[in-house]
């Protein structure tokens, strides 16, 4: 026997396009997709005042990050202390303006405009001093960059570049970088707290409800496309398949992401092209009592593992050799499997993708390791480290491939499978 089960707003998985009707959440829930367990919404509980307090504290910690001494540095006599600021001022003098300006991006402008954002946006859910316009684009801005944040990736690159100078130099770690570990720990709270669909509904309410589905309950899972709708990746509203903009955050929609595969594959080629340079040309120039020595990524690790520190050349092998490869090939069968699939199950092939998509910025390690060496270590003749040319081919490979990934549209493996239709659909809350 069938009965309709939709009648009110309705919203489609981001990741397979199933349907789902999420029921008023109590705070501390949330409601994963039943067919490939994507988190749809979390509320998380106290919300508002954990997003405030510790966006609020993460910003004063970046403050005191950058105003006392970082790191410093002392060598055969020679001295030096260094701040933040001086990571980036000396790649400038040294003419490396796009690194700079992607160290710049990634660990100062990005983090700053999303923790002001999001600290403005739960502070004017309560007070609706700001417009409804601005909060709208706020919201889109938070969404778009957090991807890109990256402040974790760097204190990571900073223990690496430290264990790499422990035997050339004595470092001291200055209050600038412990104020800068609590500035990621609470940037990286602030990001787990803010949930898309919570702050889109926190403004625009559940969504557009004019929607009127009748589903059957004959345990199949129906996507939207089935239904004639599209989700909106950007809100989480569902529309009309005639739209072409949605209504509630103003995103353009479309019921797959158009030229997917071909967007995925073009940044692929592209990125196969430039870990060649990468590999081949170094990474790294180091000056050391007159004497100028390059080294390729490849080399570095081989001469941390000579110098026997194992897990810094492992690390370093793993996020600079092992994941760029590794995400291009899975990518790259991801993309085969659109086109020719396989028997093996499509929730297998979204969890590759998954981690695919989660590990791929861990790549930057060594490029943010080469950028913290180069602010430490500038002696002139007796010592002193700049990025050699494979940094930017590298430095593109990374973000080539992070928009390989983001090009991907999950949603095609889903409709290239037929074993999609006959699953038994179980609703789980949590
Ligand atoms: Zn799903
Ligand atoms: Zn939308």
């Amino acid at each position: 026997m069938s009965r309709p089960l939709f009648y009110d707003s309705v919203t489609a998985c981001d990741e397979c396009d199933s349907l789902h009707r999420i029921p008023p959440l109590k705070s501390g829930e949330r409601f994963k997709c039943a067919r490939c367990g994507h988190v749809l919404i979390n509320v998380h509980a106290y919300v508002k005042g954990r997003i405030f307090s510790a966006g609020c504290s993460s910003l004063f910690m970046l403050v005191f990050a950058l105003i006392f001494p970082f790191l410093g540095f002392s060598s055969n006599g020679a001295e030096r202390s260094i701040t933040l600021f001086t990571v980036v001022s000396v790649l400038i003098n040294q003419d490396y303006l796009l690194l700079s300006a992607v160290i710049s991006l990634a660990l100062f402008v990005f983090p700053v405009a999303y923790l002001l954002a999001v600290v403005l946006l739960v502070w004017s859910f309560r007070h609706r001093y700001i417009r409804r316009s601005i909060m709208r684009y706020l919201i889109r801005w938070v969404i778009a960059i957090q991807p890109w944040l990256m402040v974790d990736v760097f204190l990571v690159g900073i223990l690496v570049a430290l264990v790499k100078m422990d035997s050339l130099a004595d470092i001291e770690l200055g209050l600038s970088f412990w104020a800068f570990c609590a500035y990621v720990l609470l940037l990286l709270k602030t990001v787990s707290l803010v949930d898309r669909r919570w702050l889109w509904n926190q403004i625009e309410g559940q969504g557009p409800d004019y929607l009127l589905i009748e589903r059957t309950d004959s345990d199949v899972f129906e996507s939207a496309q089935q239904h004639g709708l599209i989700g909106c990746h950007f809100c989480g509203a569902t529309l009309h398949h005639s739209a072409r903009h949605c209504s509630r955050c103003g995103h353009s929609i479309h019921s797959r992401r158009p030229h997917s595969l071909t967007g995925t594959i073009a940044f692929l080629i592209a990125s196969v092209i430039m870990f060649v340079p990468a590999n081949v040309f170094p990474i790294m120039q180091t000056t050391f009592l007159g004497g100028s020595e390059p080294s390729t990524i490849m080399g570095g690790v081989l001469l941390l593992w000579s110098l026997e520190s194992y897990p810094v050349a492992l690390v370093i092998f793993m996020a600079s050799v092992v994941i760029p490869l590794v995400k291009i090939l899975s990518l790259s069968w991801l993309c085969w499997q659109c086109y020719y699939p396989t028997e093996r199950k499509t929730l297998q092939k979204i969890r590759l993708y998954r981690i695919t998509e989660l590990v791929g910025r861990w790549s930057m390690i060594d490029i943010f390791v080469v950028a913290v060496l180069t602010g430490l270590v500038q002696m002139g003749e007796l010592m002193s480290i700049l990025p050699g040319p494979a940094v930017l081919s590298f430095m593109s490979v990374i973000i080539l491939t992070m928009l390989a990934a983001m090009t991907f549209d999950p949603r095609l493996l889903w409709d290239s499978n037929r074993d999609s239709v006959s699953t038994p659909r179980q609703e789980k809350k949590e």
